[in-house]
């Protein structure tokens, strides 16, 4: 049984964060489409037979989709019995509609919190969760004695020099695994590495074999046999050399990945 999927509902955020390991700070505007996503999520439905533990809605920032409510009962129809979850980092929860509580509520979906100290009536939104019969906790809250957010700082090799086997036994994040256009890839850094690029003019291209194609394999178990193997990106990850550092918004500097 795979343990989690991501799925970005979008790629953009708007907090913008340093070194953010899905590449959002840098990350042009992206909204998922609703059919994309509902022809998606049916395939791995069947594929698996709707066994996915937990499924990820995130981003980016994924309550900047005007839609996000649509999504919900979608991911419900297909699994059943998988925990649904978005991740958001707050800012708008407050502005949310009632349509937005309620269609949580309905298609029991769990609204988890990254927390970074920020300006935001935390509280507020609490008990909005509460009054509408909605789990909301929060990711990491990890800070210092002076409450300044404690962040780890990715790194990776744009020459891809690194011995692939090494990163990936040390690698902290590869089994996030990742649903994008129709493909499943180990961890987001493969999937979203094209806002890096892009950002920095650089070419850190997953092959053909480093992910799955959704729509060519013709079993689960050749899913989850890709899934846990060590890729040839993984030349382009340095988890060993991660640092931690203070959290702080991008500067859009290609030393905040590397
Ligand atoms: S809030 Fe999350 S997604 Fe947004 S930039 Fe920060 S780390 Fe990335
Ligand atoms: S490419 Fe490999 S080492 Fe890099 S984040 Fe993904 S799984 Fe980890």
């Amino acid at each position: 049984m795979l343990e989690k999927i991501d799925v970005h509902l979008t790629d953009h955020c708007n907090l913008n964060c340093k070194g953010c390991t899905h590449f959002s700070s840098i990350a042009d505007e992206f909204f998922l489409d609703i059919d994309e996503f509902e022809k998606d999520m049916k395939r791995v439905s069947t594929l698996s037979n709707g066994e996915i533990k937990e499924i990820y809605l995130l981003g980016g920032e994924p309550l900047l989709h005007k839609d996000i409510s649509e999504f919900f009962p979608i991911a419900r129809n297909l699994f059943r019995n998988s925990k649904l979850i978005v991740i958001t980092n707050g800012i708008l929860l407050n502005d949310m509609s009632d349509n937005f509580w309620k269609s949580l509520r309905r298609s029991d979906v769990q609204v988890w919190v990254s927390a970074y100290n920020l300006n935001i009536d935390y509280k507020a939104f609490e008990k909005k969760a509460k009054d509408n019969g909605v789990f909301l906790g929060y990711t990491s809250r990890t800070t210092n004695d002076k409450n300044q957010k404690l962040w780890t700082k990715f790194k990776l090799d744009i020459e891809g020099k690194q011995y692939y086997l090494n990163s990936f036994g040390n690698c902290a994040i590869r089994n996030c695994v990742t649903l994008k256009h129709g493909k499943l890839y180990t961890c987001p850094t493969m999937a979203h590495i094209e806002h890096f690029n892009k950002q920095f003019n650089l070419n850190l291209e997953p092959k053909e074999w480093d992910y799955v194609d959704i729509y060519k394999v013709q079993s689960w178990n050749e899913v989850l046999a890709q899934l846990v193997k060590p890729v040839s990106f993984c030349r382009f990850c340095r988890p060993k050399d991660h640092e931690t550092i203070f959290w702080g918004p991008t500067k859009k500097e290609l030393s905040e990945w590397t």
